[in-house]
């Protein structure tokens, strides 16, 4: 991992940047200090220690966070994130930017975001499964289908998600799929969720891309990160005729000037883990600095990794059109007024992202009523719902002359602050 992305500087604290984000919008919407005060700040930390017997028979003690932002709108919803990195002011800046994207995408719920400060990587299939349920016996009261519902995140997935239903299940007494979404579609999980942040993301970057008289099949495209969100933009944008010049994840990037193999390079994670040693089944080459990724020429950039990506530092030097931010947090707020300045589109991450969240609504619907929607019902509300968005955000840019960030900003700060007001103060 590269030392930026965690790096002391204040411009890298990913709370202090999303707040900075939270004031540009305020101040054109003019918000009262009483508005501020009620939507501004997480509701609730907590942190719990979490003792996990290894295979070998030793105690290890992991620290897990959730955060819940803010639940005037619904309940709190947001991934959890296993990962070294995991710090509070990360768990609490992802709580706040799922609070703004469900208002963005119109979907009932509040903001949260949880993680644990472990390495997935490093543990086994039983370790992982104790440090899931341990964390979720931690949190028990916590969560619950109309309180708290957690999905995935950085280094969680359909299985852990599969763990923390069983958990809570079991606690409760009852089966309670709506707990959590992303999960198996085996236990109530819905079609489309898996790709639906990539697939959500291409409905923006296709929105864009017209927007701009861009014709998106001569596009080129880079993607940083090839995880869930990555793996499968790259799947989806190939399909609408982009190519995609390169990849990267941990190991390394990969670049190919005549096209990567998506669909090769996902079953070749699926078996190895990461992209590693790529470069000897394929024509891609391994870049010598992977963070030079971003800077590659091309159409079309998506950063889907982590946070604090593009910085100061880098953004004169980014030469794609669009950046659609796939990874919370990825362009830093120094970062992003660079972009600005040079006229590149930024479409931010609490519009680019918001289709996990869409779907993973769309599946706690199906929980609640226990009838399950073909894939067709999933893609068609989808699209709906992520090209409603981002007209949205287009119409807010153009009426108060702002970017796509802070025009997606005041449609979130708005709802949010209306349905705070709404329902008052209790006591
Ligand atoms: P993931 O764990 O499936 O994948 C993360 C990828 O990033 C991996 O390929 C990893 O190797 C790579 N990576 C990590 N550090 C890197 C680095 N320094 N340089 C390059 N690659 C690096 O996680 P994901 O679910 O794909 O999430 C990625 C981003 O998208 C995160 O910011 C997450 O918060 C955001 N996001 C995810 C979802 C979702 O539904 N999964 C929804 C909205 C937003």
């Amino acid at each position: 991992m590269p030392e930026t992305v965690y790096c002391p500087n204040p411009d890298m604290n990913a709370f202090e940047n999303a707040l900075k984000q939270f004031d540009a919008a305020a101040k054109v919407l003019n918000l009262t200090q009483n508005q501020v005060a009620m939507i501004k700040d997480p509701r609730r930390i907590v942190e719990v220690k979490l003792p996990v017997r290894m295979d070998d028979g030793s105690i290890e003690v992991y620290k897990g966070y959730r955060v819940q932002h803010n639940i005037a709108r619904g309940p709190a919803k947001g991934g959890i994130r296993f990962h070294p990195d995991v710090n509070v002011d990360e768990v609490k800046a992802l709580a706040f930017w799922m609070t703004y994207k469900c208002a963005v995408v119109n979907v009932p719920f509040g903001g949260g975001k949880g993680g644990v400060i472990c390495d997935p990587m490093k543990l086994s299939n039983g370790e992982l499964e104790r440090v899931a349920r341990r964390y979720f016996a931690e949190m028990v009261d916590l969560f619950g289908p109309d309180k708290d519902i957690p999905a995935p995140d950085v280094g969680t997935n359909a299985q852990v998600m599969a763990w923390f239903l069983d958990t809570y299940s079991m606690h409760e007494g009852e089966y309670l799929p709506g707990v959590v979404t992303g999960k198996p579609l085996e236990l109530g999980g819905s079609a489309g969720r898996v790709e639906a942040t990539a697939q959500g993301i291409v409905h923006c970057i296709v929105e864009a891309a017209k927007h701009l008289n861009i014709d998106i099949k001569k596009t080129t495209v880079a993607i940083q990160g090839f995880g869930n969100v990555g793996s499968y933009s790259g799947k989806i944008l190939q399909a609408e005729g982009c190519k995609i010049i390169a990849v990267s994840d941990i190991s390394g990037a990969y670049q190919c000037d005549l096209g990567v193999d998506v669909k090769f390079m996902m079953d070749y994670v699926a078996k190895n883990r990461s992209l590693a040693g790529i470069e000897k089944h394929t024509k891609c080459t391994k870049m010598n600095d992977p963070q030079k990724l971003l800077e590659l020429e091309v159409d079309i950039l998506v950063p889907a990794a982590l946070e604090n990506q593009i910085t100061s530092k880098n953004a004169p030097d980014i030469k794609a059109r669009i950046v659609a931010e796939g990874a919370n947090g990825p362009v830093t707020p120094n970062g992003d007024k660079i972009l600005n300045e040079r006229g590149i589109f930024v479409i931010p991450d609490i519009l680019c992202n918001s289709g996990g969240v869409t779907v993973s609504y769309l599946e706690w619907v199906q929980n609640r009523m226990g009838y399950y929607w073909e894939n067709e019902q999933i893609q068609g509300d989808l699209s709906r719902m992520m090209r409603a968005a981002f007209r949205n955000v287009v119409e807010t840019s153009e009426r108060y002359k702002v970017n796509m960030r802070i025009a997606a900003f005041i449609v979130g700060i708005q709802r949010v602050a209306r349905a705070s007001e709404l329902r008052g103060l209790y006591a």
